[in-house]
């Protein structure tokens, strides 16, 4: 009686493709492996759909699908005629953003009553929201980048007011719920202002406005299982043009380099360590988070941004940071199945 995971990747998202591109580097490692895993879709409107192909990259049609209880704990996939496809033991999210990373599929499969890996509904929201982030790390003494918190419908300072107030010419404005840098702008003058508040708000009607900072990217990849949680290694993220959007994080032939590890004085690594594993906890985190850090030129440690379900592409730091410690994504996945089930 083999265990059967369901990976769930898309959805409405604005990540659906980065979806697609982790859950297809998760079941290249899983189909190598012991763990027997049935691949589902979550279409651009959200309906569930069986993927047929093991290919998220080029999904051929599939039929709908649909998750449900059959018996106590006993939880079944069905097709639209309702005959039973398989049985369903868990479920791991590989959802990037809106509807995966923010609580919302989290509490449907609560209400299902099917396990699933990754964090829970709290957990998640606080997590996907960069300002209650903020909010939670400051009451526990980690420091974080100041900001100034813009609502849709409020009024908008000027760009000079603004710069002011966060004592910067330059400064970062971004969706307070997005990930993969979309939404994300620099400006440096009232006119690049306005358009980065518009692209901004086309994501979200909350933004974040921070002053723009000279400082090196580091990240942390946090790994819980039944009996531990661990931080790995520093890695970092060095763009030589621009900053780390959109572009540099998933073109193949991106200018970004990664280190994976860096180096790193050795506490400051243990204190970025410290606050990882302190902001995992906090926010009651679960089995897997990447905390990303800011160090400035005079070592002031920031956190950035805590992500509950990371990028798991090919080139995408959370899996690379394991990889290198001697852990790949099917030790990982064993892992958290053995934590879920446990
Ligand atoms: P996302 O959740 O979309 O990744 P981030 O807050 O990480 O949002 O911003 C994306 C990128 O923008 C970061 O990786 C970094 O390169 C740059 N960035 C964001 N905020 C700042 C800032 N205050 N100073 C300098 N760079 C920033
Ligand atoms: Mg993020
Ligand atoms: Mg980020």
């Amino acid at each position: 009686n083999s265990i059967n995971l369901a990976i769930i990747a898309g959805s409405a998202s604005s990540e659906h493709d980065v979806s697609l591109r982790s859950a297809q580097t998760i079941i290249d490692a899983l189909q190598a492996s012991h763990i027997s895993f049935t691949p589902l879709y979550l279409d651009k409107n959200n309906n569930l759909l069986l993927i047929e192909s093991n290919n998220y990259e080029n999904l051929s049609p599939s039929k709908s699908v649909v998750l449900k209880k059959h018996a106590m704990n006993e939880h079944f996939l069905y097709d639209s005629d309702g005959t039973i496809i398989n049985k369903i033991d868990l479920v791991f999210p590989v959802l990037h953003g809106q509807y995966g990373e923010d609580g919302a599929i989290q509490g449907y499969l609560e209400i299902l009553g099917i396990p699933y890996i990754g964090s829970s509904i709290t957990a998640s929201a606080i997590a996907m929201d960069k300002e209650l982030t903020k909010i939670y790390l400051k009451s526990l003494g980690i420091p974080t980048v100041p900001h100034y918190i813009l609502h849709r419908d409020a009024s908008i300072p000027s760009y000079n007011t603004l710069s002011e107030n966060l004592n910067s010419v330059v400064l970062f404005v971004k969706p307070a719920r997005c990930g993969s840098s979309i939404g994300v702008s620099k400006v440096s003058n009232q006119e690049e202002l306005t358009i980065a508040l518009q692209e901004a708000f086309r994501h979200d009607g909350k933004l974040l406005i921070e002053p723009a900072l000279n400082v090196r990217e580091l990240e942390i990849a946090v790994l819980e299982d039944a009996t531990s949680i661990q931080a790995s290694s520093a890695g970092e993220i060095v763009c030589t043009q621009g900053f780390y959007d959109y572009t540099q994080k998933y073109d193949t032939s991106s200018s970004a380099k990664l280190y994976i590890p860096t180096q790193l004085n050795s506490e400051i690594l243990q204190q970025i360590q410290n606050y990882a594993i302190k902001t995992h906890k906090a926010l009651n985190c679960r089995h897997l988070s990447r905390v990303d850090f800011f160090l400035t030129g005079d070592n002031q440690i920031y956190v950035n941004e805590i992500n509950t379900l990371p990028g798991f592409t090919s080139h995408s730091m959370y899996p690379l940071l394991w990889q290198h410690a001697g852990v790949s994504i099917t030790d990982l996945v064993s892992r958290w199945i053995h934590s879920v089930l446990a």
